[in-house]
């Protein structure tokens, strides 16, 4: 027996397990001071309450022979993709019923997609992103290049023709930067991808921190995306489902490579490798998507937006460069005085006892940044807020 290689080039995730300790060493020595998170990326408001209505009412039905259910559809039940339909359709995507793949979340399904391209493909992955894309191509023994994000493309890196890639990941509103491409910058990607034979792997995890109106919350809004790219997107961020857990993949029919139908491949691999959402959650999930449910999630959204403007405006107050936090739960900053993202770490837990995650963690281009997230209480971002405006004085 030979095991893959391959997971022993798999950079080991030193980030936030380094954070903890430092965090854990600095709370034993000060136990007189009060730390404030602001590096999760966890939600911390619970579920609204028509979810968990509804995640309440499903489990009374399946303890009732008449209306318990088995085995479902491993591409989820049509009343929620039908849901999901309807949510597309109020952005002017129209999608048919088998084009959308109910998931326990973006995170297993931007790994298991990977099941269906071949290994000598080229990776194109943003730096600084979500480290996932990196170590799951990894893993695979996949060749990974990078497209630099920085503060001279506003974080928003555009295909350069020169360059060859198969799989294109694209990341909007991107984590750790918050950074939203526009439709212009997408049709790039889309063009490019349909004139290199390439797809690209939209992960739409945080499309719903959209507000400005001509930001695209889908990749399908562009023309000609059904051709090359699939979308991930998820209820983690959007309604609070990260310990919940269910998303959505959606694999276009029109997209084929060498002849092939990538969304009746996407099926196959599914019915063989997973058994579905369980009903509970998909009907919490379709709760979600209903007029109480959009309203009393917006509640939550609208509360991590204010904590985002309180940190954003102490920022601007000072001149920190900065961007996110308007269309993103994530504001990413340059450090001050050119410290390195760890510098800066030690320098904010040490003098104001607040914890953020270095940019460095995300990409060799997150050097010299740093993230801070809205996903806080108000109680302890307020509070944040007016020990950093203290500290920047
Ligand atoms: N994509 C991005 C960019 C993320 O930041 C995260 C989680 O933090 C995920 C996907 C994973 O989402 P899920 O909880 O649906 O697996």
């Amino acid at each position: 027996m030979n095991i893959n290689k391959n997971y022993q080039n798999i950079a080991e995730s030193y980030l936030f397990s380094t954070i903890a300790k430092k965090v854990n060493e600095f709370a034993q020595n000060n136990t007189d001071k009060k730390i404030i998170r602001l590096g999760i990326g966890d939600v911390t408001l619970p579920l609204c309450k028509t979810v968990v209505e509804a995640i309440k009412a499903a489990a009374d039905e399946m303890g009732i022979k008449e209306t318990f259910r088995g085995y479902g559809p491993e591409q989820g039940y049509d009343f929620l993709k039908t849901k999901i339909q309807q949510y597309y359709l109020s952005h002017n995507v129209v999608l048919d019923l088998d084009e959308i793949f109910i998931s326990d979340g973006a995170k297993s399904d931007l790994g298991n997609i990977l099941d269906l391209f071949d290994f000598d493909n080229t990776v194109l992955v943003p730096d600084p992103v979500y480290p996932v894309y990196v170590d799951t191509n990894t893993m695979a023994g996949r060749k990974i290049i990078y497209a630099n994000a920085n503060a001279d493309n506003n974080f928003l890196p555009l295909p350069d023709t020169t360059i060859k890639a198969d799989i294109i990941y694209l990341c909007s509103p991107n984590n750790p930067t918050g950074a939203v491409y526009n439709k212009d910058q997408l049709k790039a990607w889309i063009d490019y991808a349909n004139n290199n034979n390439a797809i690209i792997l939209f992960d739409s995890a945080y499309e719903c921190f959209i507000t400005d109106e001509t930001l695209p919350r889908s990749i399908f809004e562009i023309d000609g995306a059904k051709t090359c790219a699939i979308e991930f997107c998820s209820l983690s961020k959007t309604a609070g489902f990260t310990g919940t857990r269910c998303g959505y993949t959606v694999v276009p029919k029109d997209l084929e490579f060498e002849n092939v139908n990538i969304n009746k491949m996407w099926l196959r691999r599914q019915t063989t490798k997973f058994n579905g959402v369980p009903y509970i959650i998909q009907r919490g999930a379709e709760a979600v998507f209903t007029k109480e449910g959009q309203k009393e999630i917006q509640e939550n959204l609208n509360y991590y937006k204010e904590n985002a403007k309180i940190i954003s405006d102490v920022l601007k107050k000072h001149n920190i460069w900065h961007i996110g936090g308007k269309q993103s739960p994530y504001i990413w900053l340059k450090c001050p005085n050119n410290m390195t993202s760890w510098e800066f770490f030690d320098y904010l837990l040490e003098n104001v006892q607040i914890v953020g995650t270095p940019g460095s963690g995300f990409g060799k281009n997150g050097e010299g940044y740093f993230r801070l997230t809205s996903f806080g209480s108000r109680e302890n971002t307020q509070e944040a807020a007016e020990r950093l405006d203290k500290l920047l004085n």
